[in-house]
């Protein structure tokens, strides 16, 4: 799709954090993650939602995949997907991990939206990369 944000990611025409790639799928951080690691997984096809997705059982052992890597990667406590698609039309489930006490509430915790350096972004991408 000409102007999806998502689609220029796939196509490297906008710079990612990536962190999986295979014919199908791909993900990488979000920009402004909810807590560190936070994760966007995507169908390299555009498709509107994720229901939309033909191989949707793929898509979910792609989220297993990602999930195991932020468990023994960041150490995360536990991992919640959220899938709103209200701002970027282009499939995507959010890969959200989380921490003991990490001071969020019940997701989607918007308000806590972080940021992190370049530096930070890469290293944590690394770290998932590692155990994937
Ligand atoms: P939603 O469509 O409401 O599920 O949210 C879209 C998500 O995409 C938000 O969490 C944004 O921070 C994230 N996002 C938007 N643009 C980019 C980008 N260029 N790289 C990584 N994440 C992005
Ligand atoms: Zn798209």
């Amino acid at each position: 799709m000409h102007d999806c944000i998502f689609c220029k990611i796939v196509k490297g025409e906008i710079p990612s954090y990536k962190v999986y790639e295979d014919p199908d799928f791909m993900a990488f951080l979000d920009i402004k993650p909810i807590n560190k690691g936070h994760v966007l997984v995507i169908s390299k096809k555009h498709y509107r939602w994720t229901w939309d997705v033909p191989e949707f059982e793929e898509y979910w052992k792609v989220i297993k995949k990602i999930t195991k890597a932020l468990i023994k990667g960041l150490h995360a406590e536990r991992v919640q997907y959220i899938t709103l698609g209200e701002t970027v039309p282009h499939a995507h489930v959010h890969v959200v991990p989380r921490y003991k006490d990490d001071g969020l509430k019940s997701l989607p915790d918007w308000d806590k939206s972080k940021e992190f350096l370049a530096d930070e972004m890469k290293n944590i991408s690394d770290k998932i990369i590692g155990q994937i």
